[in-house]
């Protein structure tokens, strides 16, 4: 679909009418196995839709100073620019996870575990924004939540109103200006923004303000956001964020927070996902993922639909639509491998997405084994539900070490082979004689699979048979996943049978196309299959993909496709390659 047809509908803005106090918070939450899917195609205007009775003592006032944005970076030590990061994992990167609360005095420290439950979406960076009064405080880290944070960091961040942000950088590398969330101000006051997913206008937009003199201080795209909002015209505040989101293209889920507002907005495809739940006491919470509602005992309420903006302020909650598409395009790599099992994504559990994956593979590509086994951790769902299909015992034949973080040495040649293995270690008493279906959620560029089916035949195995949860990934994603280009995707250059081979196994199956489509049923058009399709619903327009630091590395574990094992494999053009359609 071409990015031309975003067509900007007018935006106005809805009066918000609080709800009759004796109405029960709970009133549009449902447990999650009966969760609602978002109705679409979209109406072209939210309703009014629900207020929450805030118990902030000290309602935010509007207020004329210009307030400060305090900058508080880590102290912890970062990897520089110049850094190289060994944890590639072969695996397409996480995006980044967003949070943001309104009407909690403790916001900043919900925020702060919030971001603990969404850590796997980003472990570059972490930040949280809070406003106490009327001013903007920002604490910002490269590293891992843990690292970030600690009790006198959060104590600089009073006040019921936060919004925060873990990164990984599928745009602009990961020094520690580029962590989120960005704070600017201007004439009017400042604001704070978290973003998830990426712009695929950003250059053109970038390379638009900077012709009129706009200067940048990241290589985010996210803070072309910032520069749309300061030269917006538009009133009230609120229009502006409306106004800079009908310029962007591609891919956000974003949360914004001013002196007295909470605004969540969702681009019109819906490509990242983004929660709306409540806190027992009234405080709203916008999320990445229901698990991070879940660990703050904020009660899912519904997502923030494609193309729609949420404004939370002390007057209540209103809902305006910023430019509604009839199909949204949800991604469905959420479902595969991003998002955590028990998060409820796009109406639907991944948990129970992931096993059914794994029954679809036993019942359309079986294979007589002893037994079946995970690559730990994202492969673990969809082999039970293998397991379970195939009635064959499930167990652990691969154990994944936590505690190996990234390393900053580069790794000999001669230790690389050692990489692997300090990942994931084979059991040979699950192992030794027996036929084994190991199922993995996807394949990028075969590397690591490799080694995984050699780790587990030199662990005794008989017979080492591949099934993968997702199918063959043959272009790269411009929605906010780090994916190789689509020359180093070894499903765009092999076969099935020419990986099976590269990869060392006795037989290799993906899961297919239409069963994923004939899973989803109805809703199935309201995803995007890009990166299994090579049909973007958004053109790239010849925008290149920024790269992180530290791409296609060598660590040992993923390695360069020219050292693993002898070489490359030369495989067919992709023009003889069959292709799986969406
Ligand atoms: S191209 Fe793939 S990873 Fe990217 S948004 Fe679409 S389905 Fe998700």
């Amino acid at each position: 679909m071409a990015a031309t047809n975003f067509s900007p509908v007018s935006s106005s803005l809805s009066q918000p009418t609080p709800l009759p106090r004796n109405l029960p918070h709970t009133h549009l939450s449902l447990p999650s196995k009966t969760l609602p899917k978002p109705s679409f195609p979209l109406k072209p205007y939210f309703s009014q839709y629900l207020t929450a009775s805030h118990t902030h003592e000290a309602p935010l006032t509007a207020s004329s100073k210009n307030p400060i944005s305090d900058f508080f970076p880590s102290n912890k030590p970062h990897p520089d620019d110049h850094s190289v990061d060994f944890d590639d994992d072969d695996k397409p990167r996480e995006e980044c996870g967003v949070v943001g609360i309104f009407g909690d005095p403790e916001a900043a420290r919900l925020s702060y575990l919030a971001l603990h439950a969404l850590q796997h979406r980003g472990q570059e960076g972490a930040g949280i924004v809070a406003v106490d009064n009327d001013v903007l405080h920002s604490v910002t880290g490269v590293g891992l939540v843990s690292d970030v944070f600690n009790e006198s960091k959060l104590d600089q961040l009073p006040g019921d109103l936060a919004i925060g942000h873990v990164r990984y950088s599928t745009a602009g590398s990961s020094m520690l200006k580029n962590v989120q969330p960005f704070v600017a101000g201007y004439r009017f006051g400042s604001v704070g923004v978290a973003h998830n997913g990426n712009l695929v206008n950003y250059r053109a937009l970038r390379a638009n303000l900077e012709d009129t003199g706009s200067i940048f201080n990241t290589s985010s795209d996210t803070e072309v956001v910032l520069h749309l909002i300061a030269i917006s015209k538009a009133r009230p505040f609120v229009m502006r964020i409306v106004d800079a989101c009908e310029k962007l293209e591609g891919a956000y889920s974003m949360v914004f927070l001013t002196n007295d507002k909470l605004v969540a907005v969702r681009d019109p495809f819906g490509f990242r996902p983004l929660v709306m739940g409540r806190r027992s006491n009234g405080a709203v919470v916008f999320a990445s993922e229901t698990c991070a509602l879940d660990l703050i005992e904020a009660t899912y309420e519904r997502e923030v639909f494609p193309g729609e903006v949420v404004v939370v302020d002390k007057t209540g909650i209103y809902s305006l639509c910023l430019m509604p598409h009839p199909e949204p395009k949800q991604c469905i790599f959420e479902h595969i491998y991003f998002a955590l099992p028990n998060s409820i994504i796009f109406g639907r559990s991944v948990y129970d997405s992931r096993r059914k994956f794994g029954e679809i593979l036993a019942t359309e590509s079986p294979v007589d084994c002893d037994v079946v086994i995970a690559v730990p951790d994202s492969g673990v769902v969809a082999a039970l539900g293998y397991a379970a299909k195939a009635g064959v015992p499930f167990q652990q034949g691969l154990i994944r070490s936590h505690y190996v973080g990234r390393t900053f040495i580069e790794p000999s040649q001669k230790i690389r082979d050692f990489g692997v293995k300090l990942k994931l270690s084979p059991v040979r008493a699950v192992l030794e004689g027996k036929r084994v279906v190991v199922v993995d959620d996807s394949i990028v560029r075969g590397t690591t699979s490799s080694k995984i089916v050699r780790l587990i035949k030199e662990a005794g195995a008989m017979e080492v048979h591949m099934r993968i949860a997702s199918p063959p990934i043959i272009g790269s994603c411009y929605y906010g996943v780090d994916t190789p280009s689509s020359e180093e995707l070894i499903s765009n250059r092999m076969s099935v049978e020419e990986i099976k081979e590269y990869i060392g196994s006795d037989s290799l199956a993906f899961l297919p196309m239409d069963s994923l489509t004939k899973l989803l049923g109805d809703d199935s058009p309201n995803f995007c299959y890009a990166c299994f399709s090579g049909k973007y619903p958004v053109e790239p327009r010849g925008e290149l993909k920024v790269k992180r630091v530290g791409d296609f590395v060598d660590d040992g574990i993923t390695g360069s496709l020219e050292s693993i094992d002898g070489g490359w494999v030369k495989a067919k053009p992709k023009s003889e390659l069959e292709v799986g359609s969406a």
